[in-house]
C-alpha cells in the first residue's frame, strides 16, 4: 500500500517514532542500572517492527525480543553485532540450523530445546549463546524447578551453551504489586541461583513500575514503549504513540424507531443524523463495540450506533452541528481524544490486542524521530 494515500485508504494511522523513542528513555532512566531491551514481537505489536527496530537501536537499546523465528528472520539484517536478536518462543524441532544461521539467541524453554541446541553447538563445532528461561509461577513456558535442578546437577546438559541470560515473566504484574508478583520474583531469586554468573531479566513493562527490586540486570518492556499503560491503575506515564483518523463517507436521517445496520439493532425513537465510516472489524475496528464503542468529531464524542460491520461503522452524530459533521470530515477513531487503553476498556480487551489487530487496509504516515532529543 502506497503511504499517506488517503484517497484508496480507509483510514490513515500515524505511529509517532518521537515518542516511541521518549518512552524508550523513560523507561532506561527508571530502570538503570538495569539495562533496558525492548520486545518488537508480532511486528512491534502491530506498528512496523522494521521501521520501530532502528529508532530503538539508536536510543541505546542492544537486547532486541522477538517471539518467533520466523520474526528474527524478517528483522536479523537490522541488527548491528553489537546488539543480540532474541526469539522468545524458543526454536521448534529442527529451527536450530536456521537461528543459528542468523545469529540470533533462543530462549531455551525446555529440556528438549536444550538438547536440540546444545546439539546444534557440537554439529557446528563452537559454542551458541542461550536464554535460560524458568517458570517462575506462571505456569506458562519455562523450565520447571525439578528441570532446573535437573541442569544444575548436570552441567554437560548445557555443553556448548553459553548462558548469556536467565529469565521468567510475570503474570500480574499490571495490577500493581501484589503477592502474587512478590511470589514470583521470590521463585526466580531461588531457581537463577544455579547460575550465579549470568545476567538475569524478570519485568515486562508492568513489572519495571514495581520497583527496583523486579528489575535485575536487564528489562523488557514491549507494551509501554507503543504508549500503552503499563499498569491497570494509577494513570499512564508514557506518551501516546497512535493516531487513527477517519472521515465520513455517507450522511443519513433515520426516521424515529427504524433500525439501523446488521440486524437492524441500532434504533432510536427519535429522529436521528447517522455518519457512515470506512473502518470495520476487518481493520481490527472490534465488532463487539457495536452500539457500546465510540469515535470523536471536531472534540465531540459520537457513539458507534447498530454492528460494527466488516468494511464500516455507523456513528449516532446527531448532537454535532452539521457543518462539522459532514460528508468528507475528519473522524478521529484513536488520538488525543480516544487512546489505546480507552478503546480496549470499551471492548472489554486489553491494548495489546487492539494495536497488534490495526488494519492492513490503513494508509501509515511515520513521524520521525525529533534529532534534538538526546538518545
Ligand atoms: C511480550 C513479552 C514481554 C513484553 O511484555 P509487555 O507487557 O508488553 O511489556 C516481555 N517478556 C515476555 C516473555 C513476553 O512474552
Amino acid at each position: 500500500m502506497r503511504v499517506m494515500d488517503l484517497e484508496s485508504a480507509p483510514a490513515l494511522l500515524t505511529i509517532d517514532l518521537d515518542a516511541i523513542a521518549a518512552n524508550y528513555r523513560l523507561i532506561r532512566d527508571l530502570a538503570a542500572p538495569a539495562r533496558t531491551a525492548a520486545v518488537v514481537k508480532a511486528d512491534a505489536y502491530g506498528l512496523g517492527a522494521r521501521q520501530v527496530v532502528p529508532v530503538l537501536l539508536d536510543q541505546g537499546a542492544r537486547d532486541i525480543f522477538v517471539a518467533h523465528l520466523c520474526e528474527a528472520q524478517d528483522l536479523a539484517d537490522l541488527i548491528p553485532s553489537h546488539a543480540r536478536l532474541y526469539i522468545l518462543g524458543g526454536l521448534a524441532r529442527g529451527g536450530e540450523a536456521a537461528c543459528a544461521e542468523i545469529g540470533a539467541v533462543p530462549v531455551l524453554n525446555s529440556l528438549g530445546q536444550i538438547a536440540g541446541w546444545r546439539a546444534m553447538a557440537q554439529h557446528l563445532g563452537r559454542t551458541l549463546p542461550g536464554v535460560l528461561q524458568v517458570d517462575s509461577g506462571m505456569n506458562r513456558l519455562g523450565l520447571s524447578a525439578p528441570e532446573v535442578a535437573a541442569l544444575a546437577d548436570d552441567p554437560d546438559l548445557l555443553a556448548g551453551i553459553d548462558v548469556v541470560l536467565v529469565m521468567s515473566h510475570l503474570a500480574c504484574a499490571d495490577d500493581g504489586p501484589g503477592p502474587a508478583s512478590e511470589g514470583q520474583r521470590a521463585a526466580f531469586d531461588t531457581l537463577t541461583a544455579a547460575w550465579p554468573a549470568a545476567p538475569r531479566a524478570l519485568a515486562n513493562s508492568a513489572g519495571v513500575f514495581l520497583g527496583e527490586g523486579f528489575r535485575h540486570d536487564l528489562v523488557r518492556p514491549g507494551i509501554a514503549l507503543y504508549g500503552g499503560a503499563p499498569l491497570n491503575r494509577g494513570g499512564n506515564p508514557m506518551r501516546p504513540v497512535v493516531r487513527l483518523d477517519t472521515h465520513i463517507v455517507q450522511m443519513r436521517d433515520v426516521p424515529p424507531g427504524a433500525g439501523i445496520g446488521y440486524g437492524l439493532t441500532g434504533a432510536a425513537d427519535t429522529q436521528r443524523c447517522i455518519a457512515v465510516i470506512p473502518v470495520g472489524y476487518a481493520d481490527g475496528w472490534p465488532r463487539c463495540l457495536g452500539n457500546r464503542g465510540s469515535a470523536w468529531i471536531a472534540g465531540v464524542r459520537v457513539p458507534i450506533v447498530g454492528r460494527v460491520s466488516m468494511d464500516s461503522i455507523l456513528l449516532d452524530v446527531t448532537d454535532v452541528d452539521r457543518a462539522v459533521a459532514c460528508d468528507g470530515a475528519v473522524v478521529e477513531l484513536l488520538g488525543p481524544h480516544q487512546s489505546v487503553d480507552d478503546v480496549a476498556a470499551d471492548a472489554g480487551t486489553i491494548s495489546y490486542e487492539i494495536l497488534t489487530q490495526l488494519g492492513a487496509r490503513y494508509a501509515r504516515r511515520y513521524l520521525p524521530v525529533d534529532e534534538g532529543n538526546a538518545a
